[in-house]
């Protein structure tokens, strides 16, 4: 019984979930559990696998890593928006 194309790769997810970001911020850039380069190739295996562009997945990943406090993102943080005031 052969399998559909999402099928072979849903199976694929599954059997290589993506490692964690390293900690980018704490100047790590190694995958925390390869200790290789980041993202390895287990962590690519699963985009690819997911359709994921690997460029933006990498960004998304290190996008939701919780940030320092003192995390400067730039000008267009800094700007005043009364929409987000007393919500
Ligand atoms: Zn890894």
């Amino acid at each position: 019984m052969a399998l559909t194309e999402a099928e072979r790769l849903e199976r694929i997810a599954q059997l290589v979930p993506p490692c964690p970001p390293p900690n980018v911020w704490d100047g790590y850039d190694l995958c925390p559990n390869h200790g290789g380069r980041w993202p390895c190739a287990q962590t690519e295996a699963y985009w690819l696998a997911r359709g994921l562009d690997l460029g933006e997945a990498q960004r998304a990943a290190i996008d939701a890593l919780p940030k320092p406090a003192d995390f400067y993102a730039g000008p267009e943080d800094m700007e005043y928006d009364p929409a987000e005031d007393g919500a």
